[in-house]
């Protein structure tokens, strides 16, 4: 039977993510990393050496797709060990290239983007950007039936020409939303959008809007690391059922006590998830949100019948 596998890693702070679809493609978003646990060289090189993958001519795996949501350090911090073994066939994060098909009021402002050195953000413009190709979309590699994925973002320039959303943090309104639906199982990615930002993209977006309150979502990786400043009562009201039908999940970002940038308990609470049977060290126990700080890594399997499984800890980073 086929299957689609997500991973959502431990990182400590930040995000990272893999997905591999029902036709083994393989798919990044983000490249967040700590000193314990880096998704390229911890997982996906060890992953792609066991399944005997092929390498290309210049000695890295291919993948089909690499999204960077939005060019924070936090989703970054793997960018040179991925582009030292992995070539994505696309790669898609907010630029400034010039291309026909890219207009000018998608062009990032990188004078606007805040991280707390320029390095990271170097490499990405100047290791990695140079001879890609604009416009940004989503792999359509794998066709296999039930399999759809989308991807969705703010232009930019909107982003910079409203007020509120400058102000509110410039970098994290032009994250790229990615959309996973297999057979009914629908993960949403939030990027680190704020709470405007996303009440900016759901009424401005009719094809986000349409996917939301048509098939609603069952596994809502938080944004902005589930911060409270980011907890957007809109998208759940937007979405189908009002809740989220399976699990939310945080990626975490400890921030001290006495900071108004705490995860949001809403997540938890019966009013916004439906909660979902998780495998936390070989034991089910009934969830509405796992936070990776908590439960460390997190695999969701989900299989063509429509069943999905979720595995957290130390077991959720075999290849199944
Ligand atoms: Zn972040």
């Amino acid at each position: 039977m086929r299957s689609c596998h997500i991973w959502i890693f431990n990182i400590g702070r930040g995000f990272a993510s893999v997905i591999r679809t029902p036709n083994n493609k393989w798919i990044m978003i983000d490249l967040g990393a700590n000193d314990k646990f880096n998704p390229v060289n911890d997982f996906m090189v060890p992953c792609f050496k066991y399944l005997c993958m092929e390498k290309r001519q210049d000695k890295k795996y291919q993948i089909s797709q690499l999204i960077i949501t939005h060019p924070h350090d936090d989703h970054l911090s793997a960018i040179n060990d991925f582009n030292r073994a992995f070539y994505p066939s696309l790669f898609t994060v907010q630029n400034d290239l010039d291309h026909p098909a890219q207009s000018n009021e998608s062009k990032i402002n990188w004078d606007l983007i805040t991280n707390p050195s320029s390095d990271l953000t170097d490499y990405l413009r100047k290791e990695m950007l140079p001879g890609r190709q604009p416009p940004l979309r989503a792999t359509d590699e794998d066709k296999s039936e039930g399999f759809v994925f989308q991807i969705y973002h703010l232009k930019p320039s909107t982003c910079e020409n409203d007020k509120e959303l400058l102000r509110a943090n410039y970098s994290n309104n032009v994250s790229i939303m990615v959309r996973l639906n297999y057979n009914g199982n629908v993960i949403l990615f939030c990027g680190d959008m704020m709470k405007d930002g996303m009440s900016k993209i759901i009424s401005g977006n009719a094809a986000l809007k349409n996917a939301l309150s048509n098939y609603g979502v069952d596994f809502l990786v938080a944004p902005h690391h589930g911060l409270r400043s980011s907890f957007s009562t809109e998208l759940f009201a937007t979405m189908k059922n009002g809740r989220t039908r399976a699990l939310n999940i945080i990626s975490e970002k400890p921030t001290n006590k006495d900071s108004n940038e705490i995860v949001d308990t809403r997540y938890e609470s019966k009013d916004y998830s439906g909660g979902h049977q998780v495998i936390v060290d070989g034991w089910p126990e009934q969830k509405r949100h796992l936070k990776t700080s908590a439960s460390g890594h997190i695999r969701i399997d989900l299989f063509q019948n429509k069943r999905a499984v979720v595995v957290s800890g130390k077991s959720a980073l075999k290849i199944p």
